[in-house]
Protein backbone atom coordinates (compact mmCIF):
# COMPACT_ATOMS: atom_id res chain seq x y z
CA UNK A 1 0.00 0.00 0.00
CA UNK A 2 2.99 2.46 0.02
CA UNK A 3 3.20 4.65 -2.14
CA UNK A 4 6.40 3.93 -3.97
CA UNK A 5 5.54 5.47 -7.45
CA UNK A 6 4.12 8.32 -6.19
CA UNK A 7 5.32 11.98 -5.33
CA UNK A 8 5.63 12.40 -1.13
CA UNK A 9 3.45 14.65 0.11
CA UNK A 10 6.54 16.21 1.27
CA UNK A 11 6.93 17.03 -2.86
CA UNK A 12 10.41 14.62 -2.06
CA UNK A 13 11.29 12.70 -4.44
CA UNK A 14 10.31 9.38 -3.80
CA UNK A 15 13.20 6.63 -5.25
CA UNK A 16 14.69 4.33 -2.99
CA UNK A 17 17.91 6.24 -3.15
CA UNK A 18 16.54 7.85 0.42
CA UNK A 19 16.64 4.68 1.81
CA UNK A 20 19.08 4.20 4.08
CA UNK A 21 20.23 0.67 4.29
CA UNK A 22 22.99 -1.84 3.18
CA UNK A 23 20.80 -2.47 -0.25
CA UNK A 24 18.75 0.31 -2.12
CA UNK A 25 19.74 -1.17 -5.81
CA UNK A 26 16.18 -2.01 -6.56
CA UNK A 27 14.46 0.64 -8.70
CA UNK A 28 11.40 -0.66 -10.47
CA UNK A 29 9.38 -1.49 -7.45
CA UNK A 30 5.90 -1.53 -8.32
CA UNK A 31 4.74 -4.38 -6.24
CA UNK A 32 5.97 -3.22 -2.60
CA UNK A 33 5.72 -7.35 -1.72
CA UNK A 34 8.12 -8.13 -3.97
CA UNK A 35 11.04 -9.66 -2.21
CA UNK A 36 13.22 -7.15 -4.37
CA UNK A 37 12.16 -4.73 -1.25
CA UNK A 38 15.24 -3.61 0.48
CA UNK A 39 16.19 -5.65 3.56
CA UNK A 40 17.41 -3.51 6.51
CA UNK A 41 19.13 -4.96 9.94
CA UNK A 42 16.65 -4.93 13.26
CA UNK A 43 19.29 -1.70 14.35
CA UNK A 44 18.36 0.34 11.60
CA UNK A 45 14.88 0.97 12.76
CA UNK A 46 14.57 3.88 15.42
CA UNK A 47 11.54 4.68 15.63
CA UNK A 48 8.23 3.29 16.06
CA UNK A 49 4.59 3.14 14.99
CA UNK A 50 2.90 1.86 17.45
CA UNK A 51 -0.90 0.77 16.92
CA UNK A 52 -3.88 -1.53 17.88
CA UNK A 53 -6.23 -1.68 15.12
CA UNK A 54 -6.19 -3.03 11.91
CA UNK A 55 -7.15 -0.23 10.28
CA UNK A 56 -4.83 1.78 12.12
CA UNK A 57 -2.15 0.02 10.74
CA UNK A 58 -3.44 0.42 7.10
CA UNK A 59 -3.37 4.09 7.69
CA UNK A 60 0.11 4.07 8.75
CA UNK A 61 1.51 1.79 5.74
CA UNK A 62 -0.13 3.87 3.81
CA UNK A 63 1.73 7.05 5.19
CA UNK A 64 5.30 5.22 3.90
CA UNK A 65 7.25 6.36 1.14
CA UNK A 66 8.31 2.58 0.69
CA UNK A 67 7.97 -0.93 2.36
CA UNK A 68 11.06 -3.02 3.46
CA UNK A 69 11.33 -6.65 3.66
CA UNK A 70 9.89 -7.78 6.75
CA UNK A 71 12.27 -9.38 9.14
CA UNK A 72 12.26 -12.86 10.91
CA UNK A 73 10.66 -12.70 14.19
CA UNK A 74 10.44 -14.42 17.13
CA UNK A 75 7.46 -17.16 17.94
CA UNK A 76 7.13 -15.70 21.09
CA UNK A 77 6.89 -12.25 19.35
CA UNK A 78 2.98 -12.10 17.96
CA UNK A 79 3.27 -8.49 17.42
CA UNK A 80 2.87 -7.36 13.92
CA UNK A 81 5.22 -5.46 11.97
CA UNK A 82 5.50 -3.77 8.66
CA UNK A 83 9.02 -2.45 8.08
CA UNK A 84 9.56 0.88 6.01
CA UNK A 85 10.59 4.64 5.68
CA UNK A 86 9.16 8.24 5.15
CA UNK A 87 12.25 10.28 3.64
CA UNK A 88 15.35 8.80 5.49
CA UNK A 89 13.81 7.68 9.14
CA UNK A 90 13.21 4.23 9.09
CA UNK A 91 9.73 3.36 10.77
CA UNK A 92 8.71 0.01 12.52
CA UNK A 93 5.00 0.00 12.37
CA UNK A 94 3.89 -2.23 15.27
CA UNK A 95 0.49 -3.68 15.93
CA UNK A 96 0.46 -4.70 19.19
CA UNK A 97 -1.28 -4.62 22.75
CA UNK A 98 -0.42 -3.77 26.76
CA UNK A 99 0.84 -7.03 26.78
CA UNK A 100 3.21 -7.72 24.40
CA UNK A 101 4.35 -4.15 23.30
CA UNK A 102 7.81 -4.53 24.87
CA UNK A 103 8.45 -6.79 22.36
CA UNK A 104 9.11 -4.35 20.62
CA UNK A 105 11.76 -2.88 21.71
CA UNK A 106 13.28 -6.72 21.92
CA UNK A 107 12.92 -7.17 18.43
CA UNK A 108 14.05 -3.66 17.75
CA UNK A 109 16.98 -2.63 19.84
CA UNK A 110 18.01 0.75 18.52
CA UNK A 111 14.45 2.28 19.13
CA UNK A 112 14.60 5.75 20.68
CA UNK A 113 11.08 7.19 20.00
CA UNK A 114 7.52 6.07 19.04
CA UNK A 115 4.14 7.82 18.02
CA UNK A 116 1.24 6.00 19.01
CA UNK A 117 -1.50 6.74 16.68
CA UNK A 118 -4.65 5.70 15.97
CA UNK A 119 -8.14 6.52 16.34
CA UNK A 120 -9.85 8.33 20.11
CA UNK A 121 -12.79 10.07 20.89
CA UNK A 122 -13.06 13.14 21.29
CA UNK A 123 -14.60 15.33 23.84
CA UNK A 124 -16.81 17.63 21.67
CA UNK A 125 -17.92 20.63 24.76
CA UNK A 126 -15.86 23.48 24.74
CA UNK A 127 -13.11 22.64 22.43
CA UNK A 128 -14.14 22.86 18.62
CA UNK A 129 -13.21 19.57 18.37
CA UNK A 130 -15.08 17.73 15.22
CA UNK A 131 -15.01 14.19 14.20
CA UNK A 132 -12.18 13.71 11.95
CA UNK A 133 -9.87 16.35 13.69
CA UNK A 134 -7.14 14.73 15.25
CA UNK A 135 -5.05 15.25 19.07
CA UNK A 136 -1.69 15.32 19.97
CA UNK A 137 -1.00 14.76 23.49
CA UNK A 138 0.54 17.39 25.93
CA UNK A 139 3.26 16.79 27.29
CA UNK A 140 3.16 17.15 31.33
CA UNK A 141 6.33 17.24 33.73
CA UNK A 142 7.12 14.81 35.77
CA UNK A 143 5.19 12.89 33.11
CA UNK A 144 3.85 12.49 30.10
CA UNK A 145 1.00 14.73 28.70
CA UNK A 146 -1.32 11.13 28.24
CA UNK A 147 -2.53 10.54 31.70
CA UNK A 148 -4.28 7.04 32.75
CA UNK A 149 -6.77 7.87 35.02
CA UNK A 150 -9.83 6.32 37.06
CA UNK A 151 -13.08 7.95 37.14
CA UNK A 152 -14.60 6.68 40.55
CA UNK A 153 -11.49 7.08 42.30
CA UNK A 154 -10.80 10.83 40.91
CA UNK A 155 -14.70 11.44 41.77
CA UNK A 156 -14.34 10.24 45.15
CA UNK A 157 -11.08 11.86 46.10
CA UNK A 158 -11.70 14.62 44.05
CA UNK A 159 -8.29 14.35 42.76
CA UNK A 160 -6.27 12.93 39.94
CA UNK A 161 -4.08 9.65 40.82
CA UNK A 162 -1.82 9.06 37.98
CA UNK A 163 -1.72 5.51 37.80
CA UNK A 164 1.47 5.03 36.01
CA UNK A 165 4.34 7.30 35.34
CA UNK A 166 4.61 7.62 31.36
CA UNK A 167 7.70 8.01 29.47
CA UNK A 168 8.47 12.04 28.87
CA UNK A 169 8.44 12.53 25.28
CA UNK A 170 12.57 12.85 24.28
CA UNK A 171 13.79 15.97 23.33
CA UNK A 172 13.60 15.46 19.71
CA UNK A 173 9.95 14.75 19.92
CA UNK A 174 9.61 17.82 21.64
CA UNK A 175 11.60 20.21 19.45
CA UNK A 176 9.75 18.27 16.34
CA UNK A 177 6.54 19.05 17.94
CA UNK A 178 7.29 22.63 18.13
CA UNK A 179 8.23 23.38 14.44
CA UNK A 180 5.15 20.80 13.72
CA UNK A 181 3.24 23.45 15.42
CA UNK A 182 4.83 26.62 14.60
CA UNK A 183 2.55 27.54 11.65
CA UNK A 184 -0.80 26.46 11.80
CA UNK A 185 -1.92 27.49 8.69
CA UNK A 186 0.94 25.45 6.80
CA UNK A 187 0.55 22.27 9.39
CA UNK A 188 -3.16 22.45 8.35
CA UNK A 189 -2.18 22.07 4.48
CA UNK A 190 0.64 20.05 5.10
CA UNK A 191 -1.32 17.54 7.27
CA UNK A 192 -3.94 17.61 4.18
CA UNK A 193 -1.64 17.31 1.57
CA UNK A 194 -0.74 13.68 3.30
CA UNK A 195 -4.03 13.04 4.20
CA UNK A 196 -5.08 12.98 0.18
CA UNK A 197 -2.31 10.99 -0.46
CA UNK A 198 -3.13 8.07 2.15
CA UNK A 199 -6.75 8.45 0.33
CA UNK A 200 -5.54 7.33 -3.03
CA UNK A 201 -4.38 4.21 -1.60
CA UNK A 202 -7.44 3.23 -0.33
CA UNK A 203 -11.36 4.55 -1.00
CA UNK A 204 -11.70 2.85 2.68
CA UNK A 205 -10.04 6.30 4.02
CA UNK A 206 -12.55 8.81 1.98
CA UNK A 207 -14.17 11.31 4.49
CA UNK A 208 -17.42 10.01 5.30
CA UNK A 209 -18.95 13.14 4.69
CA UNK A 210 -19.84 16.52 7.07
CA UNK A 211 -23.80 15.75 7.34
CA UNK A 212 -22.97 12.72 9.71
CA UNK A 213 -20.84 14.72 12.15
CA UNK A 214 -23.40 14.11 14.61
CA UNK A 215 -23.60 15.87 18.32
CA UNK A 216 -26.00 14.96 20.36
CA UNK A 217 -26.79 16.50 24.16
CA UNK A 218 -24.89 14.32 26.55
CA UNK A 219 -27.92 13.02 27.84
CA UNK A 220 -29.63 11.69 25.16
CA UNK A 221 -28.54 8.41 24.44
CA UNK A 222 -28.43 6.30 20.98
CA UNK A 223 -31.05 4.18 20.11
CA UNK A 224 -29.91 1.35 18.37
CA UNK A 225 -28.60 1.04 13.99
CA UNK A 226 -27.33 4.42 12.63
CA UNK A 227 -27.91 7.63 14.21
CA UNK A 228 -29.79 8.54 11.39
CA UNK A 229 -32.39 5.75 10.73
CA UNK A 230 -33.47 5.94 14.79
CA UNK A 231 -31.86 8.87 16.94
CA UNK A 232 -33.75 12.12 17.19
CA UNK A 233 -32.22 14.86 15.70
CA UNK A 234 -33.85 17.47 17.61
CA UNK A 235 -31.78 16.14 20.10
CA UNK A 236 -28.44 17.20 18.27
CA UNK A 237 -26.34 20.25 19.84
CA UNK A 238 -25.85 23.61 17.28
CA UNK A 239 -22.41 23.71 16.55
CA UNK A 240 -20.27 26.50 16.92
CA UNK A 241 -19.29 26.87 12.87
CA UNK A 242 -23.17 26.79 12.06
CA UNK A 243 -23.58 23.01 11.27
CA UNK A 244 -21.19 23.68 7.91
CA UNK A 245 -19.14 21.11 9.15
CA UNK A 246 -15.45 20.90 8.47
CA UNK A 247 -14.19 21.15 4.69
CA UNK A 248 -13.52 17.61 4.03
CA UNK A 249 -9.80 17.29 3.75
CA UNK A 250 -8.77 20.20 6.40
CA UNK A 251 -8.80 18.32 9.79
CA UNK A 252 -8.17 20.29 12.78
CA UNK A 253 -4.68 19.38 14.87
CA UNK A 254 -5.67 19.95 18.61
CA UNK A 255 -3.25 19.64 21.58
CA UNK A 256 -3.86 18.45 24.93
CA UNK A 257 -4.63 15.88 27.44
CA UNK A 258 -5.39 12.57 26.36
CA UNK A 259 -7.29 10.03 29.34
CA UNK A 260 -6.80 6.94 29.23
CA UNK A 261 -10.28 5.08 29.71
CA UNK A 262 -10.35 0.76 29.87
CA UNK A 263 -12.86 -0.51 27.18
CA UNK A 264 -13.42 2.77 25.93
CA UNK A 265 -15.41 6.07 27.15
CA UNK A 266 -19.08 5.62 26.01
CA UNK A 267 -21.65 7.70 27.69
CA UNK A 268 -22.30 11.58 27.44
CA UNK A 269 -23.06 12.07 30.77
CA UNK A 270 -20.03 10.05 32.73
CA UNK A 271 -17.71 12.11 29.59
CA UNK A 272 -18.82 15.87 30.58
CA UNK A 273 -18.35 14.60 34.67
CA UNK A 274 -14.86 13.32 33.84
CA UNK A 275 -13.80 15.86 32.02
CA UNK A 276 -15.53 18.88 34.31
CA UNK A 277 -13.53 17.14 37.19
CA UNK A 278 -10.44 16.94 35.77
CA UNK A 279 -10.44 20.49 34.09
CA UNK A 280 -11.43 21.45 37.59
CA UNK A 281 -7.94 19.92 39.13
CA UNK A 282 -6.61 21.37 35.97
CA UNK A 283 -7.42 24.69 37.07
CA UNK A 284 -6.67 23.93 40.76
CA UNK A 285 -2.79 23.32 39.52
CA UNK A 286 -2.31 26.50 36.89
CA UNK A 287 -2.36 24.18 34.05
CA UNK A 288 -2.01 25.75 30.95
CA UNK A 289 -5.04 25.79 28.77
CA UNK A 290 -2.98 23.29 26.50
CA UNK A 291 -3.46 20.95 29.22
CA UNK A 292 -7.41 20.95 28.66
CA UNK A 293 -8.66 16.94 28.19
CA UNK A 294 -9.67 16.74 24.58
CA UNK A 295 -10.09 13.12 24.60
CA UNK A 296 -10.50 9.53 25.15
CA UNK A 297 -8.48 6.62 24.32
CA UNK A 298 -9.21 2.82 25.03
CA UNK A 299 -6.22 1.60 22.93
CA UNK A 300 -3.10 2.90 23.92
CA UNK A 301 -3.36 2.23 28.01
CA UNK A 302 0.04 1.02 28.37
CA UNK A 303 1.87 1.48 25.24
CA UNK A 304 3.55 4.01 26.78
CA UNK A 305 5.88 2.96 29.68
CA UNK A 306 8.57 1.47 27.36
CA UNK A 307 9.67 4.67 24.75
CA UNK A 308 9.45 7.90 24.93
CA UNK A 309 6.30 8.66 22.64
CA UNK A 310 3.64 10.99 21.46
CA UNK A 311 0.45 9.83 21.16
CA UNK A 312 -1.92 11.10 17.81
CA UNK A 313 -4.88 10.46 18.00
CA UNK A 314 -7.85 10.75 14.91
CA UNK A 315 -11.19 11.58 16.50
CA UNK A 316 -13.69 8.95 15.24
CA UNK A 317 -16.47 9.33 17.88
CA UNK A 318 -17.79 11.58 20.85
CA UNK A 319 -17.35 9.28 23.63
CA UNK A 320 -20.79 8.48 23.91
CA UNK A 321 -23.34 6.30 23.01
CA UNK A 322 -23.68 7.33 19.29
CA UNK A 323 -20.18 6.32 19.06
CA UNK A 324 -20.03 4.39 15.85
CA UNK A 325 -17.47 2.52 12.99
CA UNK A 326 -18.23 4.56 9.96
CA UNK A 327 -15.52 7.62 10.94
CA UNK A 328 -12.81 5.16 12.14
CA UNK A 329 -11.21 4.62 8.79
CA UNK A 330 -11.00 8.24 7.82
CA UNK A 331 -9.74 9.09 11.46
CA UNK A 332 -6.90 6.34 11.35
CA UNK A 333 -5.94 8.27 7.93
CA UNK A 334 -5.56 11.70 9.90
CA UNK A 335 -3.83 10.38 12.79
CA UNK A 336 -1.36 8.98 10.10
CA UNK A 337 -1.57 11.94 7.86
CA UNK A 338 -0.69 13.72 11.16
CA UNK A 339 2.09 11.20 12.43
CA UNK A 340 3.92 11.53 8.89
CA UNK A 341 4.34 15.20 9.26
CA UNK A 342 6.15 14.60 12.59
CA UNK A 343 8.41 11.85 11.16
CA UNK A 344 9.67 15.32 8.60
CA UNK A 345 9.99 17.78 11.59
CA UNK A 346 12.09 14.72 13.91
CA UNK A 347 14.49 14.51 10.85
CA UNK A 348 14.57 18.32 10.65
CA UNK A 349 14.97 18.19 14.65
CA UNK A 350 17.63 15.21 14.28
CA UNK A 351 19.96 17.18 11.78
CA UNK A 352 20.20 20.16 14.21
CA UNK A 353 21.06 18.04 17.02
CA UNK A 354 23.84 16.52 15.16
CA UNK A 355 25.26 20.18 13.99
CA UNK A 356 24.61 21.47 17.71
CA UNK A 357 23.56 19.39 20.21
CA UNK A 358 22.76 22.66 22.90
CA UNK A 359 20.71 24.97 20.36
CA UNK A 360 17.80 23.07 20.55
CA UNK A 361 14.92 25.32 21.22
CA UNK A 362 14.41 25.94 25.31
CA UNK A 363 10.77 25.77 26.45
CA UNK A 364 9.00 23.33 24.12
CA UNK A 365 8.40 21.01 27.61
CA UNK A 366 6.55 23.23 29.21
ZN1 LIG B 1 -27.36 7.67 17.82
Amino acid sequence: MARNTHTSPSGQDNSLAHIHGPENEEQNNADPRQNALPALTRTSYTMAWICTRRIEMSAAIAALDSQHQPLAQSFSDPNIYTLGSIQKKNIVIAMTDPFTVTLITTMFPALTVSIVMGIGSGVPVGTGIRLGDAVINTPLLPRGGAVRDDYDRAVRSGELHHHHHHHQPSNVLLTALAQFERDQTLLRSRVSGNLAQIQETCAEFAHPGPEYDFLFQSEYEHTGGDCEAGCDMGYLIPREEGGEGRLNASPTVHRGLILYWDGGMRNGVARDRMVENVNTIRGAMGWADDRKVLCFDSGAAGLMHHLPSLVVRGISDYADSHASPRWQAYAAAVAAAVARDLVRHVLATEDLLVDGEDEREEGHGN
